[in-house]
Protein backbone atom coordinates (compact mmCIF):
# COMPACT_ATOMS: atom_id res chain seq x y z
CA UNK A 1 0.00 0.00 0.00
CA UNK A 2 1.22 3.46 -0.75
CA UNK A 3 2.15 5.80 2.12
CA UNK A 4 1.90 9.62 1.80
CA UNK A 5 3.15 11.84 5.02
CA UNK A 6 2.11 14.97 5.72
CA UNK A 7 2.31 17.62 8.94
CA UNK A 8 -1.73 18.11 8.08
CA UNK A 9 -4.27 15.37 6.21
CA UNK A 10 -7.29 17.80 5.52
CA UNK A 11 -9.98 15.37 4.25
CA UNK A 12 -12.51 17.60 2.06
CA UNK A 13 -11.63 20.56 -0.17
CA UNK A 14 -14.60 22.62 -0.05
CA UNK A 15 -14.44 25.97 1.55
CA UNK A 16 -13.63 24.95 5.20
CA UNK A 17 -11.09 22.66 3.69
CA UNK A 18 -9.38 25.13 1.41
CA UNK A 19 -8.86 27.82 3.77
CA UNK A 20 -7.55 25.54 6.56
CA UNK A 21 -5.05 24.39 4.07
CA UNK A 22 -4.43 27.64 2.46
CA UNK A 23 -3.56 29.82 5.73
CA UNK A 24 -1.69 26.09 7.25
CA UNK A 25 0.51 25.59 4.35
CA UNK A 26 1.22 29.94 4.28
CA UNK A 27 2.78 29.21 7.40
CA UNK A 28 4.77 26.76 6.25
CA UNK A 29 3.18 23.88 7.42
CA UNK A 30 2.92 20.89 4.97
CA UNK A 31 -0.48 20.34 3.95
CA UNK A 32 -2.22 17.53 2.16
CA UNK A 33 -5.80 17.95 1.03
CA UNK A 34 -7.89 15.09 -0.55
CA UNK A 35 -11.04 14.96 -1.72
CA UNK A 36 -13.31 12.25 -3.30
CA UNK A 37 -14.08 14.48 -5.79
CA UNK A 38 -12.41 16.03 -8.93
CA UNK A 39 -12.54 19.66 -9.45
CA UNK A 40 -14.58 21.53 -10.71
CA UNK A 41 -17.69 20.08 -8.97
CA UNK A 42 -20.84 21.19 -7.88
CA UNK A 43 -22.53 21.54 -4.46
CA UNK A 44 -26.03 21.93 -3.87
CA UNK A 45 -26.00 25.53 -2.13
CA UNK A 46 -28.36 28.23 -2.50
CA UNK A 47 -24.78 29.96 -3.73
CA UNK A 48 -24.38 33.35 -1.98
CA UNK A 49 -21.35 34.44 0.01
CA UNK A 50 -22.20 37.09 2.34
CA UNK A 51 -20.83 40.80 2.55
CA UNK A 52 -18.24 39.65 5.65
CA UNK A 53 -16.89 36.29 3.61
CA UNK A 54 -15.18 38.35 1.00
CA UNK A 55 -12.62 38.85 4.15
CA UNK A 56 -11.44 35.70 4.08
CA UNK A 57 -11.33 35.67 0.48
CA UNK A 58 -9.64 38.84 0.42
CA UNK A 59 -7.26 37.20 3.17
CA UNK A 60 -7.04 33.87 0.86
CA UNK A 61 -5.87 36.24 -2.28
CA UNK A 62 -8.73 35.62 -4.53
CA UNK A 63 -11.19 37.79 -3.51
CA UNK A 64 -10.93 40.03 -6.95
CA UNK A 65 -10.33 36.90 -8.96
CA UNK A 66 -14.06 35.81 -7.43
CA UNK A 67 -14.86 39.40 -8.20
CA UNK A 68 -13.95 39.37 -11.88
CA UNK A 69 -15.45 35.31 -12.32
CA UNK A 70 -19.35 36.40 -13.92
CA UNK A 71 -21.32 36.02 -10.39
CA UNK A 72 -23.67 38.91 -9.37
CA UNK A 73 -23.53 41.34 -6.12
CA UNK A 74 -26.19 41.35 -3.49
CA UNK A 75 -27.51 44.39 -1.93
CA UNK A 76 -29.57 42.65 0.56
CA UNK A 77 -32.05 40.58 1.24
CA UNK A 78 -36.56 39.96 0.72
CA UNK A 79 -38.55 37.69 2.67
CA UNK A 80 -41.19 36.96 1.56
CA UNK A 81 -43.62 35.37 4.53
CA UNK A 82 -46.57 33.30 4.23
CA UNK A 83 -49.53 35.92 5.15
CA UNK A 84 -47.94 38.00 2.77
CA UNK A 85 -45.68 40.67 4.75
CA UNK A 86 -42.07 41.29 2.78
CA UNK A 87 -39.18 42.11 4.69
CA UNK A 88 -36.75 44.28 2.56
CA UNK A 89 -33.29 44.57 4.46
CA UNK A 90 -30.29 45.93 2.67
CA UNK A 91 -26.59 45.14 3.53
CA UNK A 92 -25.80 49.32 3.85
CA UNK A 93 -27.71 50.34 6.48
CA UNK A 94 -27.58 53.37 9.29
CA UNK A 95 -27.00 50.78 12.24
CA UNK A 96 -23.31 51.89 11.46
CA UNK A 97 -22.03 48.67 10.58
CA UNK A 98 -20.05 47.81 7.57
CA UNK A 99 -19.41 44.60 5.80
CA UNK A 100 -15.55 44.07 4.13
CA UNK A 101 -17.94 44.78 0.97
CA UNK A 102 -20.98 46.53 1.29
CA UNK A 103 -22.48 43.65 -1.51
CA UNK A 104 -22.61 39.96 -0.91
CA UNK A 105 -20.75 37.93 -3.67
CA UNK A 106 -23.47 35.07 -5.11
CA UNK A 107 -21.04 32.96 -7.79
CA UNK A 108 -21.57 29.10 -8.93
CA UNK A 109 -20.32 26.72 -6.52
CA UNK A 110 -18.40 24.77 -9.13
CA UNK A 111 -16.58 28.28 -10.01
CA UNK A 112 -15.74 29.44 -6.33
CA UNK A 113 -14.93 25.81 -5.08
CA UNK A 114 -12.37 25.51 -7.64
CA UNK A 115 -10.72 28.73 -7.02
CA UNK A 116 -10.41 28.42 -3.29
CA UNK A 117 -8.79 25.49 -3.85
CA UNK A 118 -6.36 26.71 -5.79
CA UNK A 119 -5.71 29.05 -3.17
CA UNK A 120 -4.56 26.48 -1.03
CA UNK A 121 -2.84 24.74 -3.81
CA UNK A 122 -1.11 28.24 -4.28
CA UNK A 123 0.13 28.47 -0.32
CA UNK A 124 1.88 25.65 -1.14
CA UNK A 125 -0.96 22.55 0.09
CA UNK A 126 -0.54 19.47 -2.05
CA UNK A 127 -3.90 18.50 -3.46
CA UNK A 128 -5.21 14.96 -4.35
CA UNK A 129 -8.53 14.48 -6.05
CA UNK A 130 -10.74 11.82 -6.57
CA UNK A 131 -9.48 10.09 -3.26
CA UNK A 132 -11.85 8.79 -0.80
CA UNK A 133 -11.06 8.38 2.96
CA UNK A 134 -12.69 5.61 4.47
CA UNK A 135 -11.87 5.13 7.92
CA UNK A 136 -9.41 6.94 10.10
CA UNK A 137 -6.19 4.93 11.98
CA UNK A 138 -5.85 5.19 15.50
CA UNK A 139 -2.46 4.29 17.49
CA UNK A 140 -2.69 1.65 20.54
CA UNK A 141 -3.55 4.86 22.52
CA UNK A 142 -6.51 6.04 20.19
CA UNK A 143 -4.43 8.77 19.34
CA UNK A 144 -5.85 9.68 15.61
CA UNK A 145 -2.94 9.15 13.18
CA UNK A 146 -4.15 9.63 9.57
CA UNK A 147 -6.40 7.86 7.03
CA UNK A 148 -7.03 5.15 4.88
CA UNK A 149 -8.18 6.18 1.63
CA UNK A 150 -8.99 4.52 -1.93
CA UNK A 151 -8.18 6.55 -4.88
CA UNK A 152 -10.40 6.29 -8.10
CA UNK A 153 -8.52 3.14 -9.49
CA UNK A 154 -9.12 1.12 -5.99
CA UNK A 155 -5.95 2.00 -5.04
CA UNK A 156 -5.76 1.86 -0.86
CA UNK A 157 -3.73 4.65 0.44
CA UNK A 158 -2.03 5.01 4.00
CA UNK A 159 -1.95 8.87 5.01
CA UNK A 160 -0.24 9.62 7.51
CA UNK A 161 -0.18 12.80 9.55
CA UNK A 162 -0.02 14.01 13.49
CA UNK A 163 -3.57 15.96 12.42
CA UNK A 164 -6.23 15.19 10.66
CA UNK A 165 -8.81 17.59 9.65
CA UNK A 166 -12.47 16.61 8.85
CA UNK A 167 -13.38 19.07 6.53
CA UNK A 168 -15.85 16.73 5.17
CA UNK A 169 -19.28 18.67 4.92
CA UNK A 170 -22.54 17.73 6.25
CA UNK A 171 -22.57 14.05 7.60
CA UNK A 172 -18.49 13.94 7.74
CA UNK A 173 -17.00 10.32 7.41
CA UNK A 174 -14.18 12.09 9.83
CA UNK A 175 -16.39 13.19 12.53
CA UNK A 176 -18.51 9.67 12.89
CA UNK A 177 -15.58 7.72 12.84
CA UNK A 178 -13.95 10.11 15.41
CA UNK A 179 -17.86 9.72 17.57
CA UNK A 180 -17.69 13.52 17.69
CA UNK A 181 -20.97 14.41 15.71
CA UNK A 182 -24.27 13.83 17.10
CA UNK A 183 -27.25 12.89 14.84
CA UNK A 184 -30.33 14.69 16.03
CA UNK A 185 -33.89 14.30 15.70
CA UNK A 186 -34.34 17.73 14.55
CA UNK A 187 -34.35 19.83 12.05
CA UNK A 188 -35.04 17.03 9.55
CA UNK A 189 -35.09 19.11 6.33
CA UNK A 190 -33.77 18.14 3.06
CA UNK A 191 -32.83 20.48 0.34
CA UNK A 192 -33.47 20.42 -3.72
CA UNK A 193 -31.56 23.14 -5.70
CA UNK A 194 -31.20 23.58 -9.29
CA UNK A 195 -30.76 26.15 -11.88
CA UNK A 196 -33.14 28.27 -14.36
CA UNK A 197 -32.65 30.28 -16.87
CA UNK A 198 -34.96 32.90 -18.02
CA UNK A 199 -36.46 33.97 -14.54
CA UNK A 200 -38.05 36.97 -14.63
CA UNK A 201 -37.75 40.03 -12.23
CA UNK A 202 -34.87 38.63 -10.86
CA UNK A 203 -32.92 41.72 -9.06
CA UNK A 204 -29.66 42.65 -7.06
CA UNK A 205 -31.76 41.10 -4.01
CA UNK A 206 -31.84 37.35 -2.81
CA UNK A 207 -35.22 36.08 -1.86
CA UNK A 208 -36.70 34.37 0.53
CA UNK A 209 -40.36 32.78 -0.09
CA UNK A 210 -41.61 30.80 3.57
CA UNK A 211 -44.63 28.53 3.48
CA UNK A 212 -47.57 30.23 1.43
CA UNK A 213 -49.54 26.83 1.31
CA UNK A 214 -46.42 24.87 0.81
CA UNK A 215 -44.28 23.42 3.68
CA UNK A 216 -40.86 24.75 4.05
CA UNK A 217 -39.02 27.91 1.92
CA UNK A 218 -37.44 28.35 -1.28
CA UNK A 219 -34.36 30.72 -2.13
CA UNK A 220 -33.78 32.22 -5.52
CA UNK A 221 -30.63 34.43 -6.35
CA UNK A 222 -29.05 35.80 -9.60
CA UNK A 223 -25.83 33.90 -9.51
CA UNK A 224 -24.47 35.42 -13.05
CA UNK A 225 -25.27 34.90 -16.57
CA UNK A 226 -28.27 34.45 -16.66
CA UNK A 227 -28.80 32.08 -14.47
CA UNK A 228 -31.03 32.03 -11.15
CA UNK A 229 -30.54 29.40 -8.27
CA UNK A 230 -33.69 28.29 -6.62
CA UNK A 231 -33.07 25.99 -3.70
CA UNK A 232 -36.29 23.99 -1.88
CA UNK A 233 -35.80 23.61 1.60
CA UNK A 234 -38.70 20.84 2.87
CA UNK A 235 -39.21 18.81 6.31
CA UNK A 236 -38.38 15.12 5.59
CA UNK A 237 -41.89 14.01 5.19
CA UNK A 238 -42.41 16.23 2.31
CA UNK A 239 -38.92 15.57 1.31
CA UNK A 240 -40.66 12.05 -0.38
CA UNK A 241 -42.15 14.15 -3.30
CA UNK A 242 -38.80 14.30 -4.45
CA UNK A 243 -38.71 10.89 -5.41
CA UNK A 244 -39.96 11.82 -9.29
CA UNK A 245 -37.02 13.74 -9.58
CA UNK A 246 -35.11 16.78 -7.91
CA UNK A 247 -35.74 18.93 -10.89
CA UNK A 248 -39.15 18.17 -11.36
CA UNK A 249 -39.87 19.07 -7.66
CA UNK A 250 -38.31 22.49 -7.33
CA UNK A 251 -40.50 23.19 -10.76
CA UNK A 252 -43.42 21.90 -9.07
CA UNK A 253 -42.42 24.29 -5.40
CA UNK A 254 -41.96 27.36 -7.10
CA UNK A 255 -44.99 27.18 -9.92
CA UNK A 256 -47.37 26.13 -6.51
CA UNK A 257 -46.45 30.04 -5.77
CA UNK A 258 -48.59 32.63 -7.55
CA UNK A 259 -46.41 35.25 -6.96
CA UNK A 260 -43.45 33.08 -8.66
CA UNK A 261 -45.38 30.92 -11.28
CA UNK A 262 -45.72 34.33 -13.19
CA UNK A 263 -42.18 34.94 -13.36
CA UNK A 264 -41.42 30.92 -14.14
CA UNK A 265 -43.76 31.04 -16.98
CA UNK A 266 -40.88 31.49 -19.28
CA UNK A 267 -38.04 29.76 -17.48
CA UNK A 268 -36.21 26.84 -18.46
CA UNK A 269 -34.29 24.77 -15.75
CA UNK A 270 -31.08 23.63 -17.00
CA UNK A 271 -29.71 20.79 -14.86
CA UNK A 272 -31.87 18.05 -13.39
CA UNK A 273 -31.01 19.83 -9.71
CA UNK A 274 -29.73 17.66 -6.31
CA UNK A 275 -30.52 16.75 -3.20
CA UNK A 276 -29.48 17.05 -0.20
CA UNK A 277 -29.99 16.49 3.58
CA UNK A 278 -31.21 15.52 6.18
CA UNK A 279 -29.87 18.73 7.88
CA UNK A 280 -29.35 17.21 11.57
CA UNK A 281 -25.95 16.45 12.59
CA UNK A 282 -23.44 18.59 14.38
CA UNK A 283 -20.76 18.11 16.60
CA UNK A 284 -20.93 17.95 20.77
CA UNK A 285 -16.60 19.11 20.95
CA UNK A 286 -14.74 19.58 17.06
CA UNK A 287 -12.01 17.58 18.29
CA UNK A 288 -9.75 14.88 19.97
CA UNK A 289 -6.34 14.10 20.01
CA UNK A 290 -5.12 13.41 16.31
CA UNK A 291 -8.53 15.27 14.64
CA UNK A 292 -10.87 18.57 14.40
CA UNK A 293 -13.38 19.06 12.34
CA UNK A 294 -14.09 22.59 10.40
CA UNK A 295 -17.03 23.80 8.39
CA UNK A 296 -20.28 21.60 7.58
CA UNK A 297 -18.84 18.72 9.47
CA UNK A 298 -18.77 20.48 12.68
CA UNK A 299 -21.65 22.41 12.42
CA UNK A 300 -24.56 22.99 9.84
CA UNK A 301 -25.70 26.06 9.63
CA UNK A 302 -29.59 26.23 8.15
CA UNK A 303 -29.57 27.58 4.84
CA UNK A 304 -32.60 29.98 5.70
CA UNK A 305 -29.86 32.45 7.66
CA UNK A 306 -27.08 31.32 5.08
CA UNK A 307 -23.53 31.90 5.51
CA UNK A 308 -22.08 28.51 5.93
CA UNK A 309 -19.78 29.32 3.30
CA UNK A 310 -18.45 32.34 5.68
CA UNK A 311 -18.64 30.33 8.74
CA UNK A 312 -16.42 27.14 6.78
CA UNK A 313 -13.95 29.82 5.55
CA UNK A 314 -14.03 31.64 9.31
CA UNK A 315 -13.65 27.94 11.22
CA UNK A 316 -10.62 27.38 8.91
CA UNK A 317 -9.12 30.54 9.85
CA UNK A 318 -10.01 30.05 13.61
CA UNK A 319 -8.45 26.26 13.12
CA UNK A 320 -5.32 27.29 11.31
CA UNK A 321 -4.11 29.26 14.14
CA UNK A 322 -4.43 26.93 16.71
CA UNK A 323 -3.43 23.65 14.66
CA UNK A 324 -0.34 25.46 13.73
CA UNK A 325 0.77 25.43 17.17
CA UNK A 326 -0.93 21.96 17.83
CA UNK A 327 1.68 20.45 14.90
CA UNK A 328 4.95 22.33 15.85
CA UNK A 329 4.93 21.88 19.74
CA UNK A 330 6.81 18.19 20.16
CA UNK A 331 4.13 18.11 23.75
CA UNK A 332 0.92 16.03 23.00
CA UNK A 333 -0.81 17.33 25.46
CA UNK A 334 -0.06 21.07 24.53
CA UNK A 335 -0.86 19.86 20.89
CA UNK A 336 -4.54 18.35 22.83
CA UNK A 337 -4.92 22.37 24.72
CA UNK A 338 -4.46 24.37 21.09
CA UNK A 339 -7.41 21.95 19.78
CA UNK A 340 -9.23 22.36 22.69
CA UNK A 341 -8.62 26.35 22.45
CA UNK A 342 -10.15 26.14 18.79
CA UNK A 343 -13.32 24.36 19.93
CA UNK A 344 -13.60 27.31 22.52
CA UNK A 345 -12.97 29.86 20.04
CA UNK A 346 -15.61 28.45 17.15
CA UNK A 347 -17.92 28.48 20.22
CA UNK A 348 -17.49 31.79 20.88
CA UNK A 349 -17.38 33.05 17.33
CA UNK A 350 -20.60 30.55 16.16
CA UNK A 351 -22.74 30.38 19.66
CA UNK A 352 -24.65 33.50 19.04
CA UNK A 353 -25.59 32.48 15.72
CA UNK A 354 -26.46 28.98 16.48
CA UNK A 355 -28.95 31.04 18.76
CA UNK A 356 -30.39 32.94 15.89
CA UNK A 357 -30.56 29.85 13.86
CA UNK A 358 -33.06 28.27 16.14
CA UNK A 359 -35.12 31.27 16.52
CA UNK A 360 -35.44 31.46 13.00
CA UNK A 361 -35.89 28.11 12.51
CA UNK A 362 -38.64 27.92 15.31
CA UNK A 363 -40.48 30.53 13.75
CA UNK A 364 -40.29 28.61 10.33
CA UNK A 365 -42.06 25.82 11.97
CA UNK A 366 -44.96 27.84 13.03
CA UNK A 367 -46.24 30.20 9.98
CA UNK A 368 -48.38 32.16 12.57
CA UNK A 369 -45.12 32.84 14.69
CA UNK A 370 -43.45 34.04 11.40
CA UNK A 371 -45.83 36.12 10.08
CA UNK A 372 -45.67 37.98 13.15
CA UNK A 373 -42.75 39.23 13.31
CA UNK A 374 -42.26 39.47 9.76
CA UNK A 375 -45.04 42.05 10.20
CA UNK A 376 -42.98 43.50 12.88
CA UNK A 377 -39.58 43.59 10.27
CA UNK A 378 -41.97 44.85 8.01
CA UNK A 379 -43.08 47.69 9.40
CA UNK A 380 -39.41 48.81 10.73
CA UNK A 381 -36.65 48.52 8.72
CA UNK A 382 -34.05 49.91 10.82
CA UNK A 383 -34.86 46.72 12.48
CA UNK A 384 -34.86 44.18 8.92
CA UNK A 385 -31.42 45.96 8.15
CA UNK A 386 -30.27 44.82 11.61
CA UNK A 387 -31.25 41.28 10.93
CA UNK A 388 -30.03 41.27 7.41
CA UNK A 389 -26.43 42.43 8.38
CA UNK A 390 -26.34 39.54 10.75
CA UNK A 391 -26.79 36.79 8.09
CA UNK A 392 -24.60 39.04 6.12
CA UNK A 393 -21.72 38.26 9.03
CA UNK A 394 -20.85 42.02 9.63
CA UNK A 395 -23.58 42.92 12.57
CA UNK A 396 -22.76 41.45 15.55
CA UNK A 397 -25.74 38.98 16.60
CA UNK A 398 -25.84 39.94 20.18
CA UNK A 399 -27.53 43.48 18.23
CA UNK A 400 -30.70 41.35 17.55
CA UNK A 401 -30.35 38.91 20.68
CA UNK A 402 -30.60 41.85 23.02
CA UNK A 403 -33.67 41.81 24.76
CA UNK A 404 -35.21 45.08 23.77
CA UNK A 405 -34.81 43.85 20.01
CA UNK A 406 -36.39 40.64 20.74
CA UNK A 407 -39.28 42.47 22.41
CA UNK A 408 -39.87 44.86 19.63
CA UNK A 409 -39.83 42.11 17.50
CA UNK A 410 -42.77 39.71 19.33
CA UNK A 411 -44.79 42.63 20.99
CA UNK A 412 -48.19 44.23 19.19
CA UNK A 413 -47.79 46.73 17.03
CA UNK A 414 -49.72 49.18 19.28
CA UNK A 415 -47.13 48.53 22.15
CA UNK A 416 -44.10 49.85 19.88
CA UNK A 417 -43.65 53.40 20.75
CA UNK A 418 -42.47 54.65 17.00
CA UNK A 419 -38.60 55.20 16.86
CA UNK A 420 -37.26 58.84 16.15
CA UNK A 421 -37.14 59.21 12.43
CA UNK A 422 -33.95 58.14 11.10
CA UNK A 423 -32.36 57.21 14.53
CA UNK A 424 -30.49 53.44 14.03
CA UNK A 425 -30.98 51.08 16.15
CA UNK A 426 -27.78 50.22 17.11
CA UNK A 427 -26.31 53.30 18.37
CA UNK A 428 -22.27 51.63 17.72
CA UNK A 429 -20.67 53.54 15.18
CA UNK A 430 -18.77 52.24 12.58
CA UNK A 431 -15.42 52.92 14.49
CA UNK A 432 -15.76 49.10 15.77
CA UNK A 433 -14.25 48.21 11.89
CA UNK A 434 -11.04 46.93 12.39
CA UNK A 435 -7.87 48.29 9.95
CA UNK A 436 -8.27 45.25 8.24
CA UNK A 437 -11.65 45.60 7.97
CA UNK A 438 -11.86 48.28 5.58
CA UNK A 439 -13.28 48.02 2.60
CA UNK A 440 -10.24 47.72 -0.22
C1 LIG B 1 -29.69 24.06 0.19
C2 LIG B 1 -28.48 24.74 0.76
C3 LIG B 1 -28.29 26.08 0.50
C4 LIG B 1 -27.18 26.74 1.04
N1 LIG B 1 -26.99 28.04 0.72
C5 LIG B 1 -25.94 28.70 1.21
C6 LIG B 1 -25.69 30.04 0.83
O1 LIG B 1 -26.38 30.64 0.01
N2 LIG B 1 -24.63 30.66 1.38
C7 LIG B 1 -23.80 30.05 2.25
O2 LIG B 1 -22.86 30.69 2.73
N3 LIG B 1 -23.98 28.75 2.60
C8 LIG B 1 -25.03 28.06 2.08
N4 LIG B 1 -25.20 26.75 2.38
C9 LIG B 1 -24.22 26.08 3.25
C10 LIG B 1 -22.93 25.77 2.48
O3 LIG B 1 -23.23 25.07 1.30
C11 LIG B 1 -22.00 24.95 3.37
O4 LIG B 1 -22.00 25.51 4.66
C12 LIG B 1 -20.57 24.92 2.83
O5 LIG B 1 -20.52 24.25 1.59
C13 LIG B 1 -19.66 24.20 3.84
O6 LIG B 1 -18.39 24.02 3.29
P1 LIG B 1 -17.50 22.76 3.73
O7 LIG B 1 -16.17 22.97 3.11
O8 LIG B 1 -17.60 22.57 5.19
O9 LIG B 1 -18.22 21.50 3.11
P2 LIG B 1 -18.47 21.12 1.57
O10 LIG B 1 -18.56 22.33 0.73
O11 LIG B 1 -19.61 20.18 1.59
O12 LIG B 1 -17.15 20.33 1.14
C14 LIG B 1 -16.87 19.06 1.67
C15 LIG B 1 -15.93 18.34 0.71
O13 LIG B 1 -15.54 17.11 1.33
C16 LIG B 1 -15.46 16.11 0.34
N5 LIG B 1 -15.61 14.81 1.02
C17 LIG B 1 -16.68 14.37 1.71
N6 LIG B 1 -16.42 13.15 2.21
C18 LIG B 1 -15.17 12.81 1.82
C19 LIG B 1 -14.34 11.67 2.02
N7 LIG B 1 -14.78 10.63 2.74
N8 LIG B 1 -13.11 11.64 1.47
C20 LIG B 1 -12.66 12.70 0.74
N9 LIG B 1 -13.41 13.82 0.52
C21 LIG B 1 -14.63 13.87 1.06
C22 LIG B 1 -16.61 16.43 -0.61
O14 LIG B 1 -16.38 15.88 -1.88
C23 LIG B 1 -16.58 17.96 -0.61
O15 LIG B 1 -15.83 18.48 -1.69
C24 LIG B 1 -26.28 26.05 1.86
C25 LIG B 1 -26.47 24.68 2.10
C26 LIG B 1 -27.55 24.03 1.56
C27 LIG B 1 -27.73 22.58 1.81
Amino acid sequence: MTAIRSEVLVVGGGPAGSATACFLARAGVDVLIVDRQRFPRDKPCAEYISPEGSRLLDAMGVLRALESAGGEQLNGMEVHAPGGAVVHGEFVAKHGYRGFRDWGLAIRRTVLDAILLDAARIAGARVMERVSVRKLVRNAGGRVQGALALTADGSAVSLDAPLTVGADGLHSMVGRHADLVRVGSWPRRYAAVAHFRGVQGMSAFGEMYVGAGRVGYAGLAAVGGGVTNVAVVVPAARAEEARGGVGEFVDEWVRALPDLAVRFERAERIDAGAAVGPFNSRARVAWRPGVALVGDAADFFDPFTGEGIYSAMRGGELLAAHALEAVRTPSRTRADAALAAYDRARRREFGPKWRIERLIGTAIECPAVFDWMARRLEADRAMADALIGVTGDFVPPRVVLRPSFLLRLIRPARWQRAPAAGAPIVSTPATRLSSEHRHS
